[in-house]
C-alpha cells in the first residue's frame, strides 16, 4: 500500500494581508504543498474579491479574528504600521501552540507593537524575507519569489526552539536560506541594505521632478542615463515604506549620517579634481556589485533580473 502523500507542514495557516508578500507566500505554499488549508484575510472587499478570483487561498475572511481561527501558523503581511491594531484584534482567536511570524520591514519596532498582545503558549517568532519587487496587491504574488533568497528570522530571547526550526523549515521549503539575528541587528543590517538605498531612489526622483532648467519630458526622454534604475526602487508601494520609515528612524538616521559624510568626501573629491580618489571609491563599489552577482541575488543581465 503506498504512503501517500507527505503531510503538510502546517494543518492550516492563516495569511493577514494578501498582497505582494501575502499572495506570493500564498501560490508558494501551494506550490510546496506546505498547508492543509490556507486562509486569508485583507482590509478592502476588493482585495478581498481578487484574491477569491485567483483561487490562491481557500477561505477569505472579512476580519483577521476569523482567519486565524484554528490556524497552526499565523503570517501578518500588512505594512507595519497597521501591526499594533492586528495583533489586538486576533489575540484571544490565537490557537495555543500555533506559530505567529510576520514578513515585516522592520523588526524591533514589529517586537514592540505585537508581543504585548501575544498570549502565552503561542509562539511569536518575528521574520522578515528580504525578497521583493515594486509591484503592490494581491495580483503582483508569484510563487518564485522566495527561491534562492534569503529570509531572517529575529528570535526573542525564550523562543521556543522546535517552533524556531519548524518556521526555518517552511521558509526552506519556500525556497528561501534562513538567518537567525536580534531585531536591533536586522535593523541596522536593513537600513543600510535597504532602507537608504529606498529614501535616495525618493529622493533623487523628488529632486530630477523639481528642477527648474531641465525639463521633466528630457528627464524621462534620458532616464537610460541611470535615472529610470532609481525611478523602479521609488514605484514601491507608499504605505508600506512610509511604515518602514517611522519604525527604523533610529537606524536610518544612524545610516543617513553616515552617508551625508560620505557624499561629502565625494563632493571634495570632485571640487579638488582628486581623480584618485574617485577611482578607488568606483573600483570599490564595483567589486561589491561582482560580488552580488556570484552571490546569485542578481543577475548582471541590464534589467537587474527582476522581470520575470
Ligand atoms: P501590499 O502589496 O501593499 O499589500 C498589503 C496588504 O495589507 C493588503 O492585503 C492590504 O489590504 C493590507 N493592509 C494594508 N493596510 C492595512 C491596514 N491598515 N489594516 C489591515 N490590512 C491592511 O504590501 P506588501 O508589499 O505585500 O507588504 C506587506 C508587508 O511585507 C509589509 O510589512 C512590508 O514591510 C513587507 N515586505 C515587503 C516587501 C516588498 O518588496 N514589497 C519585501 C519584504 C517585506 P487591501 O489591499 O485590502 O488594502
Amino acid at each position: 500500500m503506498s504512503a501517500g502523500p507527505p503531510k503538510p507542514l502546517f494543518d492550516r495557516a492563516a495569511l493577514i494581508g494578501i498582497g505582494l508578500i501575502g499572495s506570493s507566500l500564498a501560490h508558494a505554499m501551494r506550490r510546496g504543498a506546505l498547508a492543509g488549508h490556507i486562509s486569508g484575510f485583507a482590509k478592502s472587499e476588493a482585495t478581498r474579491a481578487k484574491a477569491r478570483e485567483l483561487g490562491i487561498i481557500d477561505t477569505v475572511h472579512e476580519t483577521a479574528a476569523e482567519a486565524v481561527r484554528g490556524a497552526d501558523l499565523v503570517v501578518l503581511c500588512v505594512p507595519v504600521g497597521a501591526y499594533r491594531d492586528i495583533a489586538a484584534s486576533i489575540a484571544k482567536d490565537l490557537k495555543p501552540g500555533a506559530i505567529l511570524t510576520d514578513v515585516g520591514s522592520v523588526k524591533g519596532a514589529v517586537v514592540r507593537d505585537v508581543a504585548p498582545h501575544v498570549p502565552a503558549g503561542v509562539h511569536f517568532i518575528p521574520g522578515h524575507p528580504i525578497a521583493g519587487t515594486e509591484q503592490s496587491g494581491p495580483e503582483a504574488g508569484f510563487a518564485e519569489l522566495f527561491d534562492n533568497r534569503w529570509c531572517i528570522l529575529t528570535p526573542l530571547p525564550g523562543s521556543d526552539l522546535e517552533a524556531v526550526e519548524k518556521l526555518e523549515a517552511f521558509w526552506r521549503a519556500l525556497g528561501s536560506h534562513v538567518d537567525r539575528m536580534s531585531p536591533d541587528h536586522h535593523d541596522l543590517a536593513l537600513a543600510i541594505t535597504s532602507h537608504l538605498p529606498h529614501l535616495i531612489a525618493y529622493n533623487i526622483v523628488a529632486t530630477a521632478a523639481d528642477l527648474e532648467e531641465v525639463t521633466n519630458s528630457e528627464v524621462i526622454k534620458y532616464s537610460a542615463g541611470g535615472f529610470r534604475d532609481f525611478t523602479r526602487i521609488a514605484a514601491s508601494d507608499p504605505i508600506m515604506w512610509r511604515d518602514v520609515f517611522l519604525n527604523n528612524k533610529e537606524a536610518v538616521l544612524e545610516m543617513l549620517g553616515r552617508f551625508s559624510e560620505d557624499l561629502s568626501a565625494l563632493q571634495r573629491a570632485i571640487r579638488w579634481s582628486d581623480g584618485e580618489q574617485l577611482l578607488a571609491l568606483f573600483t570599490r563599489a564595483r567589486e561589491i556589485r561582482r560580488g552580488i552577482i556570484a552571490a546569485g541575488q542578481d543577475t548582471a543581465r541590464p534589467d537587474f533580473g527582476r522581470r520575470r
